[in-house]
């Protein structure tokens, strides 16, 4: 007989070898751990995606290792570096484009509030244009960060209930910022 002790079973969960939750809860499992990143990258946060990607970090651990370049096979747009006004409408274009549910990570300090760029040319952080999920900090954030803001979103995704997208509050928002 083993002395291992087994970890107390979560709500839900019952027995061994299978599990019994809500679909709410299993869609959102199955959401959070198969994000589809599109990378919008401008400028040097981009440089510590494309690391964050990579061996070492390996964001395929967090099903995410198949990035889209089209914003119709996305769902999480992760906006990198300086965000200039003139390149506003061409990020809301591409949010626009995502299908539904879809969310946003801006990562480092110019996408989350323009960073050291205070100048009348750049937004202030692109929630001016468009909705954001998560926010990650740094000049430039490390990998470590880049992935943590990745997990704070699976966290969001996990227990986001599956009406959320048809729910006055959200139409509220996409409403504030011009989407329909
Ligand atoms: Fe470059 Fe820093 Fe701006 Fe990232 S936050 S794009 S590293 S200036």
């Amino acid at each position: 007989m083993s002395d291992i002790k087994l970890a107390e079973a979560p709500p839900g969960i019952q027995g061994s070898g299978f599990f019994a939750t809500s679909l709410d809860k299993a869609i959102g499992l199955a959401r959070a751990n198969s994000l589809w990143p599109l990378p919008f990258a401008t400028s040097c946060c981009g440089i510590e995606f494309m690391a964050t990607m990579a061996a070492t970090y390996d964001a395929g651990r967090f099903g995410m290792e198949r990035n889209s370049f089209s914003p119709r096979q996305a769902d999480m747009l992760m906006v990198m570096g300086t965000i200039a006004k003139k390149m506003g409408p061409v990020l809301r274009q591409v949010y626009s484009q995502m299908a539904e549910p879809r969310w946003v990570i801006a990562v480092g300090a110019c996408a989350s509030s323009g960073g050291i760029f205070d100048t009348y040319s750049v937004l202030q952080g692109i929630d001016e244009i468009i909705p954001v999920d998560v926010y990650v900090p740094g000049c430039p954030p490390r990998p470590e960060a880049i992935l943590d803001g990745v997990m704070r979103l699976q966290e969001i995704v996990k227990d986001e209930p599956l009406n959320r997208r048809q729910t006055p509050e959200y139409k509220a928002l996409l409403e504030k910022y011009g989407f329909n």
